[in-house]
C-alpha cells in the first residue's frame, strides 16, 4: 500500500515531494517547494537541496552540513495559504513537532517508520510535547526556479 507523502499530500512521496529531493526536478510552485521543502526537514540528509532552493543572499553562511542535519522531529504540515505576484509568492503554514531532546519513547517509534500522518488525533493525542512553527515564508523565483528568501515566524499565533 502506498504512503502518502510526509508533506501531507495524499499521494505517494516519489510522485510528491520526492521528485523534487530525488530527481532534480523543479518545483513549479512556491507551494511545492515549501512542501518539498519540509519534507527535506522532516528526513533529514538533504542539506544540499535545501542550500540550492535557499535564495543565495538570505542563505548567509549556512551549510549544507548543518541543513542536512535533524534539529526536531517533524510531525506534521498544514498549508494554510499561498499567494503569487509574479515572482513573489508567500507561503502561510504550520509545521508540527517534536523536541527531539524531549523524546524519551523513540524506540516506540522506529526510527525510518512514516510519521502518522493522521494529525489532527496524533495532535490531541499528545500536545503536551507538540510543537507548532507557524510561519509565513517569502519565495523569489529567479532563471525559472523558486527560491526560499525567508519566513516570519508568528510566534504569538501558535495553534
Ligand atoms: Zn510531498
Amino acid at each position: 500500500m502506498l504512503k502518502p507523502c510526509l508533506c501531507g499530500h495524499n499521494k505517494p512521496f516519489a510522485k510528491c515531494c520526492g521528485r523534487f529531493l530525488t530527481e532534480g526536478k523543479l518545483a513549479k510552485t512556491p507551494e511545492q517547494l515549501m512542501r518539498s521543502r519540509y519534507s527535506a526537514y522532516a528526513l533529514g540528509g538533504y542539506g544540499d537541496y535545501l542550500l540550492a532552493t535557499w535564495f543565495s543572499a538570505t542563505a548567509g553562511e549556512l551549510t549544507a552540513a548543518a541543513l542536512s542535519e535533524k534539529s526536531v522531529d517533524w510531525q506534521g504540515l498544514e498549508v494554510l495559504s499561498s499567494e503569487q505576484h509574479g515572482d513573489k509568492a508567500t507561503v502561510e503554514f504550520k509545521a508540527h513537532y517534536l523536541e527531539i531532546d524531549s523524546l524519551e519513547i523513540d524506540s516506540l517509534e522506529t526510527d525510518n517508520q512514516e510519521p502518522n500522518n493522521q494529525e489532527s488525533s496524533s495532535l490531541e493525542a499528545d500536545n503536551s510535547q507538540l510543537q507548532t512553527l507557524h510561519e509565513i515564508s517569502v519565495f523569489q523565483r529567479s532563471a525559472g526556479r523558486w527560491l526560499y528568501v525567508g519566513g516570519e515566524v508568528s510566534s504569538n499565533l501558535n495553534r
